[in-house]
């Protein structure tokens, strides 16, 4: 059986925990807010036509793009993961490594098709 001082220290460790766990959240919520994918539909992103797969882009089709031309290989992009990044025409969000939008930049240095 546990004595009282050792159930308060066991209690007081757990209220640590929960404490500690509300205190962060919103720096995830923050996290979250700006790593979400940008929507497609929705101001500048409907504006410059940015699709999160370039290849279901009629416009893309239709100025005949590679295959590889697409956000991976943009100069305004830098990657967060292998599937999303960060463009810098779209601060808040992320955008697609295989997405596009009108002012797709190729990189000097990216790999071509
Ligand atoms: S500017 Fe480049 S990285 Fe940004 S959405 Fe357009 S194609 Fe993608």
């Amino acid at each position: 059986m546990k004595d009282n001082l050792t159930q308060r220290r066991e209690f007081l460790k757990r209220l640590g925990l929960v404490v500690g766990a509300v205190a962060v959240s919103p720096f995830f919520k923050i996290r979250e807010a700006f790593s979400a994918l940008i929507e497609e539909k929705k101001g500048l992103a409907l504006s410059l036509a940015y699709v999160h797969d370039a290849t279901k882009s009629d416009e893309w089709k239709k100025l005949k793009k590679k295959n590889d031309d697409v956000c991976a290989n943009c100069t305004f992009y830098s990657p967060v993961d292998k599937v999303n990044g960060k463009c810098t025409i779209f601060p808040t969000g992320e955008v697609a490594a295989k997405g596009w939008c009108r002012t797709f930049n190729r990189k000097v240095d990216a790999k071509k098709a």
